[in-house]
């Protein structure tokens, strides 16, 4: 999950790392207020997820409270990017000497946490990168020993941040690598990290992505999920624990067991729908290795309620969860939302292998629910579900 800045200087501020006061407004007026309760000078931040608002516009300078408000206004509702600006910080204004990068991020590439910094900030990394890839220092940090005093030494030399400012900002870097740990974050990156005149280390900026992995031991990072961006569908399958992501354009609901399977579904729907108009998947659901009747039942629940689904590929091959279970499930599903009083009125494509897959046809079979279809093969069913969705 990836954080707005205002988030990320909160989480900053929890661990000690030196950031700015600020405040979070949505109206253009309330930036009067707030530019006063910071001093009578503010700049007005845009507050999207995504780089470059600076360059776009969405960061600007206010000289006073009335500034402020006209600022406020002129970058609420802007676009940055495809992203609509719905709140803008009002941060207390830096008086900036020197602009560096630092970041802490997984190297899933080298097995490692690595660390990345550069007296060059301020600019976009990539192009320093590109263009001056000597002044982008980067050094793994074991998983185990973390940053320690002298590892964030190694980081400042390697980056050869200059020495007068270097005591600071090891120390910052232990402090952000604190952050980057107790938050469980896959990114925590500040660019930029900013000199001051009166010789302060301040971190100006900040990206954080969390591990959705961690959210078990993370209670208090819930709160920090964007629920107005989120999308309704999506939300409903997080809270029954589906393994759900909505797809853009597409008419035929998918439902699978094992991430593998559903990938492969997904385009040889996308495959077959080209002979009908192109048609396209809906979604991607993974009921995973247990489907048992209620997971089934969630599944086809939140397929069933999406409005752009016209019809529904349940692909399953049986293995520890025998096809015959599947079917139980698909059965009692049915009934269950039935009992629910959920109308089932979109035709359903079921094709079972693997595992006890002729007793799991001969379920569906004699059950013989007015929408359920069975094709034994892949490529059959997702051809048959492609044209009833074009119907
Ligand atoms: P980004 O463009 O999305 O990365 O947004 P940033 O928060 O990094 O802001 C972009 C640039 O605006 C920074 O690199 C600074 O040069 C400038 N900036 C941000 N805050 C202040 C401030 O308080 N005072 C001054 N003078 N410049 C600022
Ligand atoms: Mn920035």
């Amino acid at each position: 999950m990836d954080l707005f800045e205002y988030q990320a200087r909160d989480l900053f501020a929890k661990h000690d790392v030196p950031v700015l006061a600020g405040e979070v407004i949505d109206t253009p007026e309330a930036a009067r207020e707030a530019t006063e309760r910071l001093g009578g000078r503010a700049v007005v931040k845009a507050q999207v997820k995504t780089g470059g608002r600076g360059k776009a516009g969405g960061v600007k300078l206010a000289a006073d409270p009335a500034d402020a408000v006209e600022k406020a206004r002129a970058i609420l509702g802007m676009d940055i990017k495809g992203h609509t600006v719905h709140r803008v910080m009002l941060a207390q204004t830096a008086d900036i000497v020197d602009e560096y990068y630092v970041s802490f991020l997984l190297d899933r590439t080298n097995r490692t946490f690595l660390a990345m910094a550069s007296v060059e900030g301020g600019v976009e990394i990539e192009e320093v990168a590109v263009s001056n890839p000597e002044a982008l220092a980067k050094v793994p940090v074991d998983a185990v020993e973390g940053v320690t005093e002298a590892k964030a030494r190694e980081i400042v030399e390697t980056a050869k941040f200059p020495a007068e400012i270097a005591d600071q900002v090891v120390d910052v870097l232990q402090r952000l690598w604190t952050v980057f740990v107790e938050e469980d974050a896959l990114l925590v990156e500040v660019n930029p990290l900013v000199k001051t005149g009166d010789g302060r280390i301040v971190a100006l900026d900040g990206k954080v992505s969390l591990d959705a992995n961690a959210e078990f031991r993370q209670p208090d990072h819930a709160a920090l999920e964007d629920k107005a961006a989120a999308n309704p569908l999506e939300a409903a399958a997080k809270e029954r624990g589906l393994n759900y992501v909505k797809l853009d354009g597409g008419s035929v609901g998918i439902i699978g067991n094992g991430a593998g399977l559903v990938m492969s579904t997904l385009d040889v729907v996308a495959y077959a729908g080209e002979a009908h108009g192109g048609v396209k998947p809906a979604n991607f659901l993974d009921i995973g290795g247990g489907a048992s009747a209620e997971v089934m039942a969630n599944g086809l629940e939140i397929i069933l309620g999406d409005p752009e689904v016209t019809s529904v590929f349940v692909n399953v091959f049986g293995g520890i969860t025998a096809c015959d279970a599947v079917a139980n499930g698909i059965v009692q599903a049915l009934e269950l939302l039935k009992s629910k009083g959920e109308s089932v009125s979109k035709p359903l494509v079921v094709r079972l292998d693997g595992n006890n897959a002729e007793l799991g046809r001969k379920i569906l079979t004699d059950a013989a629910h007015p929408l359920v279809e069975q094709v034994d093969t892949m490529d059959g069913a997702a051809a048959r579900a492609a044209e009833l969705a074009a119907k």
